[in-house]
């Protein structure tokens, strides 16, 4: 038998990797520019945290996670997403006590999903998380964290937001009424899935990929009909805020997330350049969801954007980061290995990347230093050596000099930029 990766599941490497990283780095580096710490949570958790964490209702819970029962009997869970981990580790770490929590995290999510391009079982998200902050300032701060991320990436004219409230929890109970009464009417023409989230879980009808609901769900009663004056206010910061900032965004009224525990905000950022895989970036406000895994009562926010569709995105749209250039170290004649060697240590203790093919005559080194696109070759023959000199050749211009060895670190200043440094 050969040997393959699990279905839904990738070796990420080369460029696919280089645009991974430049994905994961941005959002790290704009989390902590707002203030945000990292954590990182266990991969698997008891099958309780996200059960609850993620509500049983969800397609997470109801049909995507990894669940095992381990040698000592209990049920574990990969995690399918991050918050219900972080939120976990916020109560059993006690972090109540030092509200409020900012916290950001990036790492492999599980999910047994039909994998296609953008959708895969081993997925990769970033997010962040701001647990005890109830103002609507801070879903404006949240949204424009995202949206300076996905800016940087250089993604803002492929992307557009959409933003939606869920209202409280008297303006949800009484847009849920109507939507079970508007449902009802249609209940022999929807899905079997959406049959189900009608006894269950109205809201998820209106998130339904099932072509027949879809149409069912166009004419269905908007929340932003049902808010209460204290919703309406809260939505109407939001926006007032987003606005202010200058962030662009549409109201979609039929936009719901999959948890059962968000409130107001709800919020995805969406490209067409991905095919049915749009959503890049999603979260909401989601109050309610400390106390469901236990804790005390605490406001919640937070996004999650898929990494591994972002890089796609990026490659797609012909904005694949730049590769930092090496400069190559080449020998002529083998008893320079050792001497260029030197050289190479010394320029990679001075901050340079640099690489050094094992093998070959000149002609098959520069040619390997070409492919690795090298900005630069240190050239190094034994007349040259026994001057104390060397020969560096600009790979893009032809240009060569000699430079004392001494003095490379020095010289190959001139080539940082090309270095991505
Ligand atoms: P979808 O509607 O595409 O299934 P979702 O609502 O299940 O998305 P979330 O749980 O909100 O997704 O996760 C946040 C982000 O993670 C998504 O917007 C998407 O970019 C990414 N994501 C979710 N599931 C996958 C997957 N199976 N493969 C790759 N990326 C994913
Ligand atoms: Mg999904």
């Amino acid at each position: 038998m050969k040997i393959q990766p699990a279905r839904g599941t990738r070796d990420i490497y080369g460029k696919d990797l280089s645009a991974f990283m430049f994905v994961q780095n941005t959002a790290r580096d704009f989390a902590k520019r707002y203030g945000f710490g990292e954590i990182q949570t266990p991969v698997f958790e008891s099958t309780e945290v996200f059960a609850r964490g993620v509500g049983e209702t969800s397609d997470i819970v109801s049909k995507e996670m990894y669940t095992f029962t381990d040698r000592g009997g209990e049920s574990f869970t990969l995690r399918p997403e991050g918050t219900a981990g972080v939120v976990r580790a916020f109560i059993s770490e006690g972090m109540e006590q030092n509200q409020p929590v900012k916290l950001m995290y990036a790492g492999p999510m599980f999910r047994y999903e039909r994998p296609q391009k953008g959708r895969y079982r081993q997925l990769h998200q970033v997010g962040v998380e701001v647990l005890g902050a109830s103002a609507p300032q801070t879903d404006v701060e949240v949204l424009c964290l995202a949206w300076d991320f996905l800016s940087a990436l250089g993604l803002k004219p492929y992307i557009r937001l959409e933003l939606n409230t869920l209202g409280d929890v008297e303006s949800r109970a009484a847009y849920r009424d109507a939507l079970v009464a508007y449902f009802e009417q249609y209940k022999d023409r929807l899905s079997e899935d959406s049959r189900v989230r009608l006894a269950k879980n109205p809201l998820r009808i209106l998130d339904s990929k099932d072509e027949g609901d879809k149409k069912i769900v166009e004419n269905a009663p908007a929340m932003t009909d049902y808010l209460n004056d204290e919703s309406r206010q809260f939505f109407d910061a939001v926006k007032n805020g987003l606005t202010e900032m200058g962030i662009p965004f549409t109201v979609n009224p039929r936009l719901v997330r999959g948890l059962d525990y968000y409130r107001h905000t709800v919020f995805e950022f969406i490209t067409d350049s991905l095919g049915a895989q749009g959503t890049v970036l999603a979260g909401g406000r989601y109050d309610g969801l400390v106390e469901e895994l236990g804790g005390p009562k605490t406001a919640g926010i937070g996004f999650g954007a898929g990494i591994d569709r972002l890089a796609l995105l990026l490659q797609e749209v012909g904005k694949q980061p730049e590769e930092p250039r090496p400069i190559a170290v080449v020998p002529v004649g083998d008893d320079m290995t050792l001497p260029v060697m030197k050289i190479a240590h010394d320029l990679r203790q001075a901050g340079f990347v640099v690489d050094m093919a094992y093998s070959g005559n000149m002609g098959k080194r520069m040619k390997k230093a070409n492919k690795i696109n090298a900005c630069a070759a240190v050239i190094l023959g034994s007349d040259e050596y026994a001057k104390g000199v060397a020969a560096v050749r600009d790979l893009d211009t032809g240009d060569q000099s000699e430079v004392e060895i001494a003095g490379l670190p020095d010289f190959m200043q001139k080539y940082r930029a090309a270095q991505g440094m």
